[in-house]
């Protein structure tokens, strides 16, 4: 049996304000309801307005993602009835995304997945159960009403969970790259969703359940592998397995049916009237280009192939935009004078990129340590007179034009001082005495 899956992942823009009024959209650990307004609440006749910083935050993302952009995109309601949607309707997008048909590569693979669309729309409020006054009661928070919400929407092109999990990570880092939020799985500004099936042979079989609202890769690792089971042992009697949509119960392992799927024609889409189409023009388009950042994959290669590190120092350094900088800004700074491996080193087993604010005072520092463990300039001397006596060879080859014998030399004596000599002084001393 085959695995298939597709990704539905919803990510929270890092905006000052919601998607369509003015309230703060950082909504996390505030007093409940105390961010909200009549347009996010959703009474009636506000009036809502496209946030235009959420939108060149989704192009960009759509841009990294090899997407299509719309250059003429609209919002739509989107109409289901859930306590924690006041409106009876997301506005959310439709027919006309703002980014579609891109590619995503799974990293350490050639292997593209296929981007079906991203859109932006509004997250809703939230449910918080509790107990009052010895009653067990449901509460609203809308502080998170109406916060810019974007969704990636995959193709089926997934055939492992292992290749799910490493996409997802490296998509959490894309966002994280592009300083569109802190796709923070513990604060829920990414949440996952997973359509599988399994067929047997390549073809898409007439089902697939959805697993929803998942907050960690790890939970999504397990409910994957304890759904395909469930509907590999349904199968394997005959049985159909029922399209649904499933939640994942940490505490039992198991999956659980939550509702038969709705289908698209459930959930009535029209264009929001209140919300003109947004147009975007090709020169906006190209000027969002420009404001993508250096991104992880070419990182990546470069800490590899320019700076000579190791897997795994390369592999540390790229997880954080700001330290990937830190540690280029650092090695341009000392400019061969410290070696990029060392640099590398005192950030990672030593945490100095945290001790110092800015990669000149890192630098600075290394520096003076450099200098106090340099060889004095005696010692250099005694060093280079004694590696002469005992290589008379390479001095008369020298002395016969192999100037290569130089570098024979300079490596002799850098060896002799454990690495602490200046190659520039060593130069300077061992020529000084050979020209003589
Ligand atoms: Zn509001
Ligand atoms: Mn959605």
């Amino acid at each position: 049996m085959n695995k298939i899956i597709g990704l539905e992942i919803h990510i929270e823009l890092a905006t000052e304000s919601k998607m369509f009024c003015s309230c703060p959209a950082d909504h996390f650990g505030k007093k409940p309801n105390s961010q909200t307004c009549p347009i996010c609440l959703g009474l009636p006749g506000a009036l809502p307005f496209a946030n235009q910083a959420a939108v060149e935050k989704i192009i960009k993302l759509g841009l990294a993602l090899e997407c299509e952009i719309n250059t003429f995109s609209k919002f739509d309601r989107k109409h289901y009835f859930y306590p924690d949607l006041p409106k009876g309707y997301q506005i959310s997008q439709y027919d006309l995304p703002f980014c579609q048909n891109g590619k995503f590569t799974v990293p350490g693979t050639k292997k593209d997945i296929r981007i079906k669309r991203v859109h932006l729309e509004e997250d809703t409020g939230k449910l918080v159960h509790a107990k009052v006054e010895g009653r067990e009661v449901s509460l609203v928070d809308f502080n998170r009403s109406g916060v810019a919400l974007v969704e990636i929407v995959t193709e089926p092109d997934f055939k492992s969970i292992e290749t799910v999990i490493v996409f997802l990570k490296e998509i959490q880092l894309l966002v994280r790259y592009l300083g569109i939020s802190d796709a923070d799985m513990e604060k829920g500004s990414m949440r996952l969703e997973a359509n599988l099936s399994l067929s047997d042979s390549q073809k898409l079989p007439d089902y697939k359940v959805e697993l929803k609202n998942i907050n960690s890769f790890r939970f999504l690792e397990k409910a994957l592998q304890i759904e395909f089971k469930r509907q590999a042992k349904l199968l394997k009697m005959g049985k159909k397995v029922v399209q649904e949509t499933r939640g994942y119960n940490e505490k039992t392992d198991k999956t659980f049916s939550q509702r038969s799927k709705e289908e698209e024609e459930d959930y009535r889409y029209f264009p929001e009237p209140d919300i003109p189409p947004v147009v975007i023009t090709q020169e906006e388009i190209n000027k969002l280009k420009t404001q993508i950042p250096e991104l992880a994959p070419a990182k990546r290669r470069k800490f590899e192939k320019k700076y000579k590190l190791s897997g795994h120092f390369v592999q540390i350094l790229t997880q954080d935009l700001a330290r990937a900088e830190f540690f280029e800004e650092a090695v341009k700074l000392a400019a061969d004078q410290i070696p990029t491996k060392k640099i590398a080193d005192v950030m990672i087993n030593q945490k100095l990129d945290e001790e110092f604010e800015t990669p000149a005072k890192l630098v600075k520092k290394l520096l003076l340590v450099n200098r106090r463990e340099t060889a004095s300039e005696d010692l250099v001397k005694a060093t280079v007179e004694k590696v002469l006596q005992e290589n008379s060879q390479a001095v008369e080859d020298f002395k016969s034009g192999k100037t290569q014998a130089l570098g024979f030399l300079i490596g002799q004596v850098q060896r002799t001082l454990k690495g602490r000599g200046v190659p520039q002084e060593i130069k300077k001393a061992l020529l000084s005495r050979l020209e003589k």
